[in-house]
Parts: structure tokens; C-alpha cells; sequence
């Protein structure tokens, strides 16, 4: 481990770069050798898990800490403790989180080309949860239809007893070249075969149970464990749960995205929670405690005297947990919104005016009736112009 270079030095980033620097760093980084992008690559593939391995590192505040301190050595189960295991991280929710759609899109996973094996496609489900358990993490059961290697034929999608056929079209190979003139001369192009589609062999007799596909697809429930503090819009990935191989290639991944539903009361940006409570102007006036109902339940806060409206107060650790270490939760900043009366009754008016005289006697003339200068609407004079 030696050898290693430098986590920022791989991502191009100087060492007290932000949060936002790193990860675009690494997004950069991720979408040129990104292992969909340059199928059979090994140097561009080495450079995405390293660039990701220092992503996984950096993007962590803890972790970019250790590694601060005791550099490499924080991660090798020496000095500095911890360990870092790169297989057992999972980058599906960093994946999500970065790139959206883009990964797991389907397409040419790991399409090395030929008739080899091959990956099976990631399929994508989305799964709706509340507010709350968004915050502080569920179980719920998925139920995806999930194809499986036919059992008459294995997979072969031949009538048993019989097998298939090398494709004529590209004897075998699994992919044709095209030859097309284009303005800058002669293109050769490899393409997929038409004939066998990839696959390298014809079907003459199909298994009448899978219709020839090799695959028979059947509804299965899936339990997934949503973590506290996904966000809308993040994917969990289940790894090879996916479509079949091809090939005897690995299944591919299922990515579950989840669909977070709307709170009546709060907002959610990042780790924090925002939220609007109405307090009365006596509240506001003379201070006291008000009851704020937070992802926690209700909690009493105690408000100042002289609370202007739209004052701001921040519940610390009242917001989200982080979705990399639950411990950590962001914060909930409430706005205080003071309310005026729209309907009194006449014993309520008088004790109004009574205040407002006690408060304010400037304007009122010493019979208690209110003075000229103060007109009732402050517009009146423009308006007879
Ligand atoms: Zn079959
Ligand atoms: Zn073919």
C-alpha cells in the first residue's frame, strides 16, 4: 500500500477544498472512467476505484479527519484503527445521489463484447415512504418481477432436446462489422448481430415454456431496508437482483429509488427541517413557552419577550440524521409567525383599545377619542386628489 497516492492528489482537489469541491471532483473523475463509459478498460477501471475509494474517504467527514491525521495508515487496520474495506462499500447510494438516471440506466453494463458472459441489466422500482420514516429509516416490501433461468430449457430457450445453433450471420461471434462510407472516409462499425441479437447462437425450436427467451419472470417479494436520512430522489442498490446474465454472466442490480411524500408541516433542505409556527401577540409580547411540534413529537420552547414575527429559532439536532452516520442530525430552524385577530367581539375590541391607549396615548386626545391626525386610513388624503 506504498505506493498509494494521495486521496486529494487523485481527485485533483487541494486539502482544505469543500464538500461541494470534492464531489464534483469526483463526479468529473467518475464520469470519464466510469466503468460504463469504457467497457474493458482495466487502467480507466483501476482510476475509478481509485478516484472513488478517495471519494468514499473525503466526502466523509470523519474519515477525511482520520486520513488528515495518520494519512493511508488510518485505513490499513494499523495505528490509526478503522480499516477500510473497499468491497464491502457500498457506492449505490453515492452513485444515486450523483448521478441520478444515469447510472444504472440500463444499456451496455459491462458489455465486454462478444458472446461472452455478460452482465444482466440493473432494473429500477421506486418505492414511496412518509416523512418520517424517511428520517429515521424503514423496512419495506417490494414486490418486483424477477426473472429467472427458465427450468425446462436452462436458459437456453431451446424446446428441450434440442440446442441451439451457431448464428451463420456472425458465425458465432455474437457481433457483425459494418463498413459505411461517411465524410471522413470508410467507418468500420461493430455492431451487435440482428440475427442472434448478441447471444452468438439460433433457436430453431423454442422451449414452449419460456417462448424461447430462456427466462420465465415471476413476482417476488423483496424486503428492503430503507436507512434513516435518505432523501427523495436517492436509490438503494440490491445487488444482483436485477435481470439474469447472459451467458452465465452475474445478475445485475436492483436500484429501489425512493419517493419521499410531502409533510403537511415541514420542509426538508439536506439535514435540516424547516417549519412555520403561529404564536399570539401576547405569546410574542411577554415571552413564555410554546409547544413546537418537531420528527421528535412536541417539545416546549421557551420564547423572549418582545419576539418580533418572522424571528427564526433553530432546534439543534432536531433535523434529519445523516444518512452516512445516524448519529450526526442536521437541524430544525422554525419560524415564528405572530398572529392578528381577524374577528373580536366588543369586550375584546375595548380591552384593545385600552391597551393601545396605555401603550400608544400619543395618539389619542386627552377625551380618549382618537385624534384627526390619526386617520384611519392612511391613504385617504391621496385618494381625494
Ligand atoms: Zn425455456
Ligand atoms: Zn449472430
Amino acid at each position: 500500500m506504498a505506493d498509494k497516492r494521495d486521496y486529494y492528489e487523485v481527485l485533483g482537489v487541494s486539502k482544505d477544498a469543500s464538500e461541494s469541491e470534492i464531489k464534483s471532483a469526483y463526479r468529473k473523475l467518475a464520469k470519464k472512467y466510469h466503468p460504463d463509459m469504457n467497457p474493458g478498460d482495466k487502467e480507466a477501471e483501476a482510476k475509478f476505484k481509485e478516484a472513488s475509494e478517495a471519494y468514499a474517504i473525503l466526502s466523509d467527514e470523519d474519515k477525511r479527519h482520520q486520513y488528515d491525521q495518520f494519512g493511508h495508515a488510518a485505513f490499513e487496520g494499523g495505528a490509526g484503527g478503522g480499516g477500510f474495506d473497499f468491497d464491502s462499500f457500498d457506492m449505490g447510494d453515492i452513485f444515486g445521489d450523483l448521478f441520478g438516471s444515469f447510472f444504472g440506466g440500463g444499456g451496455g453494463r459491462s458489455r465486454s463484447g462478444g458472446n461472452g458472459p455478460m452482465r444482466g441489466q440493473n432494473v429500477r422500482v421506486s418505492v414511496r415512504v412518509t416523512f418520517e420514516e424517511a428520517c429515521f429509516g424503514t423496512d419495506k416490501e417490494i414486490t418486483v418481477n424477477l426473472k429467472e433461468e427458465c427450468k425446462s430449457c436452462h436458459g437456453t430457450g431451446a424446446k428441450p432436446g434440442t440446442s441451439p445453433v451457431t448464428c451463420e450471420k456472425c458465425g458465432g461471434k455474437g457481433q457483425v462489422v459494418m463498413t459505411q462510407q461517411s465524410l471522413f472516409g470508410m467507418v468500420r462499425n461493430i455492431q451487435t448481430c440482428p440475427d442472434c441479437h448478441g447471444t452468438g447462437k439460433i433457436i430453431k425450436e423454442r422451449c414452449p415454456d419460456c417462448n424461447g427467451s430462456g427466462y420465465t419472470s415471476s413476482r417476488k417479494k423483496i424486503s428492503v431496508t430503507i436507512p434513516a436520512g435518505i432523501d427523495d430522489g436517492q436509490s438503494i442498490r440490491i445487488r444482483d437482483k436485477g435481470e439474469p446474465g447472459i451467458n452465465g454472466g452475474p445478475r445485475g442490480d436492483l436500484f429501489v429509488e425512493v419517493s419521499v411524500l410531502r409533510h403537511p408541516k415541514f420542509q426538508r433542505q439536506g439535514t435540516d427541517i424547516y417549519s412555520t409556527v403561529p404564536i399570539t401577540f401576547g405569546q410574542a409580547a411577554l415571552g413564555g413557552d410554546i409547544r413546537i411540534q418537531t420528527i421528535d413529537g412536541e417539545v416546549i420552547q421557551k420564547i423572549k419577550a418582545g419576539t418580533q414575527t418572522d424571528s427564526r429559532i433553530r432546534l439543534r439536532g432536531k433535523g434529519v440524521p445523516s444518512l452516512r452516520n445516524s448519529q450526526l442530525r442536521g437541524d430544525h430552524y422554525v419560524t415564528l409567525v405572530v398572529q392578528v385577530p381577524t374577528k373580536m367581539n366588543a369586550d375584546q375590541k375595548d380591552k384593545l383599545i385600552e391597551f393601545d391607549k396605555a401603550m400608544y396615548p400619543e395618539n389619542y386626545n386627552e377625551d380618549g377619542t382618537e385624534q384627526e391626525t390619526q386617520s384611519k386610513n392612511p391613504f385617504k388624503k391621496k385618494k381625494k386628489k
